[in-house]
């Protein structure tokens, strides 16, 4: 039987302490219900004593049930010269109706005198007062010995101390903190190994990533005998975040053989991953380690190749196994392989014995020179390959546009585009206002089109972003345009590039239509 660890999901209260990650009592309900269909352990809900917006979701938490997890409320220790019964904390604490707390206390002697500003003895007794008085309400209680390795390292006789007082209190796990993220993993190690003949209870890790070692220090806890792992989703939280359980569990899982969620859940961590992103409002990391987009990503030429014959060749484990999928990029470094293995994809036959490929990959390489980038841009490539092959009808052909932009005293600024575009024999003239030039053509480009394909109103437009590239060349630079579009089916980027913003946004925008059209004109 593989060894069982209790994961325990910070994301709801230390992940939002990270810069730029706000959620409402009703983000936190979702993110709750989908970690608890998740089978995560313990789910921490937030800290009910320290603001109403986390009593109110515990108030909602309440009236939910949840199936696997066990949602837990934080606190700290009461306060100084307080009983526990009389402190508004510990009485918020009781009132979320939760059966698990998170308690944290003060284990280094430099937070006790100068922070926290209470005696050695006064600390230990504080600590062991509220676990006691929690107990005797009937609540499990999980100890968060904030600051350990710190203290430990410049008084390991108190530091111990604070841990016997939860102990002797009844705290049913004693999680160590790396608060601050810079204790070295060869000292969680031996420090890990030092405390355990102290104590008879399980023992859990709470690590930030300051040094880059959140990951690395989780699972070396858990290798010398740690039981729990705290952490977040993505890793978000304060300063460089907390140990990713992303990461932690796809190492826990399918690489160290240890239990901590049903095995046929691994199969749903890009889809975790990529849930709590889009409800923290945060763009994913391409470069996450198991479920990022990238992270089985081919680019160079010989590792296609190579994965085409055998995938172990470049990928540790099978993307399936972590819900993720295997991409095959083409650009200026792609080979044959490359072409061979996205057109397939793509369902484009090629001709002419590799002829095709080499033209393929001649215009990539010229159009990359010039400051495009298909690896980002999936629809522009689509229709370049049907463009290079002979593959592609252009749906309708621009006549030409007119776009202007008036400004006046008052500060107001107003865009027209006017547009003029052919259809086989017709041809069509509309005008639009929008809030922006580029926004103007594409109302202007929409409504000449909708006349002869209706499906186009299906579409929308996503993201825009543009970029400067090249140096020195100021407002004279290119720039690289990047439209990302979607409708119900699926979400598509486009790009352009010149030295005129409109001239490159006409181009991405003409591409992510006419890439839409050839999906419609299909059935699609
Ligand atoms: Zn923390």
């Amino acid at each position: 039987m593989p060894k069982r660890i209790d994961l325990y999901d910070t994301t709801l209260r230390d992940g939002t302490q990270g810069e730029q990650v706000s959620l409402s009592a009703e983000d936190k309900l979702r993110i709750a219900k989908k970690l608890d269909d998740f089978g995560i352990r313990y789910i921490e809900g937030g800290w009910p004593g320290s603001n109403p917006k986390d009593m109110r979701f515990f108030d909602m938490a309440r009236k939910t049930s949840f199936n696997k997890s066990r949602l837990t409320a934080f606190g700290s220790t009461h306060r100084p010269r307080t009983r526990p019964e009389d402190d508004e904390n510990i009485k918020a604490l009781l009132k979320t109706e939760v059966q698990t707390v998170a308690l944290f206390g003060k284990s280094w002697d430099l937070h006790t005198s100068q922070i926290l500003a209470v005696s050695l003895d006064e600390n230990l007794a504080m600590i062991h007062e509220t676990i006691t008085y929690l107990k005797k309400e009937g609540r499990e209680v999980i100890y968060d010995a904030e600051h350990f390795f710190d203290g430990y390292k410049t008084n390991p006789a108190y530091a111990l101390k604070t841990l016997k007082a939860a102990a002797d209190g009844g705290a049913d796990v004693i999680v160590l903190c790396d608060t601050n993220g810079g204790t070295m993993t060869e000292e969680i190690q031996k420090i890990i190994k030092e405390v355990q003949p102290h104590l008879t209870g399980p023992i859990g890790i709470h690590a930030h990533n300051d040094c880059g070692l959140a990951l690395s220090n989780s699972l070396t806890a858990v290798r010398s005998g740690a039981t729990m792992v705290q952490g977040t989703i993505n890793g978000y939280g304060e300063r460089c975040g907390n140990a990713d359980l992303i990461s932690v569990i796809g190492n826990l899982q399918l690489k160290m053989g240890y239990d901590s969620i049903a095995p046929e859940k691994s199969k749903q961590l890009t889809e975790l991953s990529r849930y709590v992103s889009e409800v923290v409002n945060l763009p994913p990391l391409n470069q996450q380690p198991f479920v990022g987009k990238s992270a089985f990503a081919h680019k160079g030429g010989v590792h296609v190749n190579a994965i085409l014959k055998n995938p172990t060749a470049y990928e540790h484990l099978h993307p399936d196994q972590v819900g993720n999928r295997r991409r095959v990029l083409v650009s200026d470094l792609s080979g044959k392989s490359n072409i061979e293995y996205k057109t397939q994809e793509l369902g484009i036959k090629l001709g002419g014995n590799g002829f095709d490929s080499k033209k393929i990959v001649h215009e990539i390489k010229k159009l990359e020179d010039q400051g495009y980038q298909f690896d980002a841009a999936e629809g522009s490539l689509e229709l370049l390959i049907k463009k290079v092959t002979g593959q592609f009808e252009e749906p309708f052909t621009l006549e030409s546009f007119r776009v202007t932009i008036e400004k006046n005293r008052s500060g107001a600024s107003t865009s027209q585009a006017t547009i003029k575009i052919s259809v086989g024999e017709d041809y069509e003239i509309t005008a639009a206002e929008g809030d922006g030039p580029v926004n103007a053509l594409d109302h202007a480009l929409r409504k000449a089109l909708t006349k002869f394909f209706p499906r186009i109103q299906e579409m929308g437009l996503v993201d825009f972003k543009v970029r400067v590239i090249g140096e020195g060349g100021g407002t004279a630079s290119k720039v690289r345009v990047q439209i990302e579009s979607r409708d119900e089916r699926e979400i598509w980027s486009t790009i352009g590039v010149s030295e005129n913003i409109i001239e490159a946004s006409w181009q991405a925008l003409v591409d992510s239509v006419q890439y839409k059209l050839s999906k419609a004109l299909n059935g699609v």
